[in-house]
Formats: C-alpha cells, structure tokens, sequence
C-alpha cells in the first residue's frame, strides 16, 4: 500500500487533508494523526473489520483495550453508560485535553475496542487536527499511540512513517506533540475513581476536582506475573527501545559520578540538563522540568537507538505531577530496571 504524507498547520486552511483522512477512515482505512499526547493511529471505532487493522499493523496483543475518541460531548452518552456527575465534572475541568475515562460500554462498542472487557475508554482531545478529522469523520474513533507495540510511542511524523509507511493509507504530519506522553487513564466504573495510567492531567489536579482518587498499583510498581491488571496495557514492557536502560534513583552528583566511572563500552547517558557539562559520556537531554521531559521522552530513546546505544544510565524524574507520568513511561522503558545511588 502506499502511504500517503499531507502536512497540516491549520485544520482549518488545509481542509482538503482533514477531509482525505476523514474518507479514509470513513471507508474502513487507517490514518496516524497527531494529537496534543502522541500521535494516534485511527480507525472508525464502530468498525470490527478496521479496528482489527489496527491490531494487525501494531502488531498489539488482542487483550489490551483502545481509547475511543470523540470531539463532541454530546457522543458520549451513545457510546458509554451509567455516566456518573463525576465523568461530567472531569469532562468540564479538561475535556478536550489529555485525559481518558472508563466507564461502562453502550452495546455499539465492539469487543475487539474493549478487548471483551465491559468498559469502555474514551478521551476528546484537544489537538485541531484530530478533532477536525473526527468531527468531518463523523464517527468515534479508536486510535492508540501510531507505533509499533513495545516500541516508543511517536511524537512527530517522521516516526510514524518510520513505523507505519506501507501500512496505513494517510498520515497526517502536524508537527511536534505538545504533551509528548500518552493521556492519563481514570477509571469511573468502579466505585471509587482510580487512575490507570498517570499524564499531563495530574493525579493532584484530578483530586482538586474529585476529592479522593485512588492509585492503581501498576502506575508505580511492577505487577506481580500472574496479577490481573485493570488496564492491561500497562502489563505490557512499554515504550523500550533496543537499548538496555538502567534508571538511576539519586542526586545530581551521585549521578554525575556513577556515569563518569562507567567503564562500560557504547554507553550513553540521558541527562536532564543541570549535569550535562560535567558528563565525560556522550548524552542526551530530556530536560530540567517534568513538562520538557514528557515532550521529550520519547524521541530521545528514539534518537538514543539511532545512535546505536547499547546500554543508557538515565536520570529518575520525580513522582509527582507530570512527573509522575514521565516516572511510570521510564520505568516500563527500562523493564523495572532501578539502581538506587
Ligand atoms: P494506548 O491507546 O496505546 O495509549 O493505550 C490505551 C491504554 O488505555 C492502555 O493502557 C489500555 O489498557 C487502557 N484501556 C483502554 N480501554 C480500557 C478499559 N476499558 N479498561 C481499562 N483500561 C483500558
Ligand atoms: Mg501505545
């Protein structure tokens, strides 16, 4: 198949693109489109045929669920159930932004979405591209990160193309991601409300609107084998590239130390930034706060493989707000691999 590359900086000046994308997706085909988290690879949600697309391209294990996009309040009645106030409490505070809600599945959701599970995730983004394309779709759309499953999720279009070119009809490169890391993941189908998967919408902001949320285990700690997880995909080894990466947890000189002792070949650093003049190790950076270092992410472990590395010593980003998400993205990525300074 050939893959077809348009470039959108205004939704609103390059319609023509928003409305290929849209006909692609409304006869059953596949686009990656950006958004304000990482780039999506989307299908029509209401479609089992091209949703199984989506598995097939990513090669994504079957049991792990899809998010349901949506660019209208008004669609989620017809797609989730048993909407309590506080999905639309949520909603008004960040809808559309990075956050996604389980809530009970309506019966149009087909398993392959859901994953056979009774719930359904869904998220309004805020992105004008991805909301231009779904609202001229016309359809809810089921789209998770536009990369091959394992690898590190696509911030720009350049590594969606590296990961999907011959497989998808469109792909639509809108620049840089602005959040950089995948949504935050609230589950409201049980009685009290737990985040899956922490993001930009931080635990703390959520709580400031919810009063009490709950923590699922897995966003900090690594599953026992054998655990059911309530988000299955974040059982999964995650958003890894080929390179070994071990996180250092400790201060900026103890970091500084154990790199430059390293004796190790090929061995590359990823710095925060404060520490790179005094690594004698060739580095990347990911920046000194928790928002750089969501927007880059990413891309430097992208960049990292490129480079050939073949073992990368990392900084640990601190566990609260958006760094909570970063922590929980870099803890997958180094398979739970943390060494205390
Ligand atoms: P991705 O689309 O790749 O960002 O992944 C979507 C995330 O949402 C995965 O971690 C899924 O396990 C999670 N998810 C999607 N639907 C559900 C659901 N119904 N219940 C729990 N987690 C879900
Ligand atoms: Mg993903």
């Amino acid at each position: 198949m050939e893959t077809i590359l348009l470039r959108v900086k205004d939704p609103k000046q390059d319609i023509s693109a928003i409305q290929a994308a849209a006909s692609v997706l409304r006869k059953g085909g596949l686009a990656a489109i950006p958004t304000e988290t990482v780039y999506g690879l989307a299908a029509n949600a209401l479609d089992p045929k091209a949703v199984a697309k989506i598995f097939q391209v990513k090669n994504r294990p079957a049991d792990n669920p899809l998010i349901v996009h949506i660019a209208e309040l008004d669609q989620l009645p017809s797609l989730a159930r048993n909407i309590p106030q506080a999905a639309y409490d949520l909603a008004d505070a960040f809808w559309p932004g990075p956050l996604t809600m389980i809530l009970p599945k309506q019966d149009c959701i087909p398993d392959i979405v859901s994953a056979g599970l009774d719930t359904v995730a869904i998220r309004f983004p805020s992105h004008p591209v991805a909301s231009a394309v779904i609202r001229e779709s016309g359809l809810p759309i089921a789209a998770p990160s536009a990369n091959l499953s394992g690898s590190p999720s696509p911030t720009n279009a350049r590594r969606c193309v590296e990961d999907l070119s011959g497989k998808v009809e469109v792909i639509i490169d809108g620049g840089d991601c602005s959040v950089g890391v995948e949504s935050t993941v609230i589950t409201l189908a049980d009685n009290t409300p737990r985040l899956l998967r922490p993001g930009f919408v931080t635990l703390e902001q959520l709580c400031s609107v919810l009063g009490n949320v709950a923590v699922d285990k897995a966003v900090l700690y690594k599953l026992e084998d054998n655990t059911k997880a309530s988000s299955p995909g974040m059982k999964y080894k995650h958003y890894a590239p080929k390179a070994k990466v071990i996180l250092l947890d400790g201060e900026t000189d103890a970091f500084v130390q154990f790199v430059n002792n390293l004796e190790e070949k090929d061995v590359w650093a990823l710095a925060f930034g404060d520490e790179a003049a005094r690594l004698n190790k060739p580095f990347l950076l990911i920046g000194n706060t928790p928002e750089e270092q969501a927007r880059n992410l990413f891309e430097r472990l992208r960049e990292l493989d490129d480079k050939g590395a073949k073992t990368v010593y990392a900084r640990c980003p601190k566990k609260t707000g958006v760094g909570m998400a970063v922590y929980n993205r870099i803890i997958r990525a180094s398979a739970f691999a943390i060494q205390k300074l």
